[in-house]
């Protein structure tokens, strides 16, 4: 199979994709030819990828609460440090270890900004799928890192509960994170109203298979009704004011490319609880080359 750029009619280029069969016909040797105009195809692909991208904005932009928090605590801490390092210095003689140890510090404090900075923009990155070998416990921590602000302002807790010696998954890291992060700022989202010592997510990975691994996101909100369990999948479908309806049904087209299965229960107490499936590496591979 080739892919080529064709000329139409009307001398503008599209995409094509080339097949050539060769076969015998009494005793000539033809060679069949099929070319398919795929045009079409990279187009859905294309506002696929940038309506993916665009709800990657929009959910990182909910984040306020997080960037200000997680960003005013270093800087805080580098101006403090700064300022008692002036002290320092006007002193005769000049302690020589204390300031070392207070650069040390804003060092220290500039590589927490900065490693709140890196999250956030691999999170928003802009490009294709790629695949590879992923340890999804470290995605998980990362994304809990990248919220953890919004969860002290909105007075919620995130319990973490991650099985030992996981295998690796084969996949997208930045849409991995995608997923995540919408889970856990409905999760948020769906217990706003209630008291705040309710108010915790869990969080649990483990092996569900030899070859599946699973991911378990729980709140105590508001729960769904029987019939919202399958509607709050299909886009556009939102209950909130601000929602864009997005979340849910790309973090679907998300796992279903990666060959897993995102689904949503009800807790016999209350709340809701999201999973999501995913085969462990050598399975997706696999599949990928049959
Ligand atoms: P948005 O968050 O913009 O509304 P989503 O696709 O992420 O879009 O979610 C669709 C709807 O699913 C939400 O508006 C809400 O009604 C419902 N929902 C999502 N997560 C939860 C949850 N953890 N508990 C209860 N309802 C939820």
């Amino acid at each position: 199979m080739y892919e080529l750029p064709g000329r139409r009619n009307n001398g503008t280029e599209f995409q094509v994709e080339i097949g050539l069969n060769p076969f015998h016909f009494d005793d000539d040797s033809v060679t069949l030819a099929c070319i398919i105009d795929t045009a079409e195809r990279y187009e859905l692909e294309r506002n696929r990828r940038d309506l993916a991208h665009l709800t990657r904005v929009s959910t990182v932009g909910q984040l306020t609460a997080s960037l200000a928090h997680e960003l005013n605590q270093p800087l805080t801490a580098i101006l403090s440090n700064v300022q008692a390092a002036q002290r320092f210095l006007t002193a005769d003689p000049i302690d020589l270890d204390e300031v070392r140890e207070i650069l040390n510090d804003i060092v220290q404090a500039d590589y927490r900004a900065s490693e709140v900075i890196r999250r956030i923009r691999a999170v928003v990155k802009k490009g294709d799928l790629e695949v590879v070998s992923l340890d999804l416990a470290g995605i998980i921590r990362d994304v809990v890192l990248l919220v953890r602000g919004d969860a002290i302002v909105r007075g919620t807790r995130v319990a973490l509960d991650i099985e030992d010696d996981l295998p690796s998954v084969r996949g997208d890291k930045v849409q991995l994170q995608q997923v995540m992060l919408n889970l856990l700022l409905n999760a948020f989202d769906a217990m706003s109203g209630v008291p705040s010592v309710d108010r915790v997510v869990s969080v649990t990975l483990m092996r569900e298979s030899t070859n599946t691994v699973c991911i378990a996101i729980r709140d105590r909100g508001h729960g769904l009704t029987a019939d919202k369990l399958d509607k709050i999948f299909k886009p556009f479908f939102t209950s909130k004011p601000q929602g864009l309806g997005l979340g849910l049904s790309i973090s679907r087209t998300i796992i279903d490319m990666h060959h897993g299965r995102l689904w949503a229960e009800n807790n016999i107490d209350r709340g809701a609880t999201f999973f999501v499936t995913l085969p462990v590496g050598d399975a997706t591979e696999q599949d990928e080359s049959r």
